[in-house]
């Protein structure tokens, strides 16, 4: 038997370290949950691994919105500040 280091788990997940969601509509719930606090970002996403589903940031949505913003929005160079202060 030859045992290989690998990073991937026994189950193939991808992150092992990661929160595992059994379904779609859980890892969406805990989007939501974290929007709910203040703490969402629009870049977040959820993506589907062995048998479950994680949430973390989407790459593609990030660079979506930057190459948005700085095709459009070059004269309004303020920092968004709408991160839910009292
Ligand atoms: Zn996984």
């Amino acid at each position: 038997m030859s045992v290989k280091a690998s990073r991937v788990a026994v189950d193939g997940c991808r992150w092992p370290s990661k929160y595992r969601h059994a379904t779609k509509d859980d890892a969406f719930a805990a989007i939501a949950a974290l929007e709910r606090a203040g703490r969402g970002s629009p870049d977040m996403s959820v993506y589907p691994c062995a048998g479950h589903w994680h949430t973390g940031h989407s790459i593609e949505k990030f660079k979506a919105r930057i190459q948005r913003s700085l095709r459009g929005g070059r004269a309004k160079r303020s920092k968004s500040n709408r991160k839910g202060r009292r």
